[in-house]
């Protein structure tokens, strides 16, 4: 998986215990850095294919992620159908 987005995350120099927070007012501020970031997307989509389980990713609390990956599998969407969509896109996008 592509993590060249990481360099452009608004967190790159940030301390890294601001995304591990240990109370919920931790989780609103890195929640807030996240709003502003621009790859925002790839980081989420990343903490949920690798089923990262700690931490703010992409704007998400860990339990925001266990409900969008709970939707995911309640939608029938697994990651290697997630990945085959990427693929036909990428595929798609070359071809054009
Ligand atoms: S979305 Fe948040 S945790 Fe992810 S790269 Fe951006 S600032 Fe960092």
């Amino acid at each position: 998986m592509d993590t060249s987005w990481m360099e452009h995350g608004r967190c790159a120099d940030e301390n890294p215990s601001l995304f591990f927070p240990s109370d919920g007012v931790g989780v609103l501020r890195a929640q807030r850095m996240c709003g502003t970031c621009r790859v925002s997307e790839q980081c989420l989509e990343y903490a949920l294919r690798n089923k990262i389980d700690h931490g703010v990713w992409g704007g998400c609390s860990e339990r925001e992620r266990r409900r969008i990956l709970k939707r995911r599998r309640a939608a029938g969407l697994t990651a290697t159908a997630e990945s085959a969509a990427d693929s036909n896109q990428l595929l798609t996008a070359e071809a054009s």
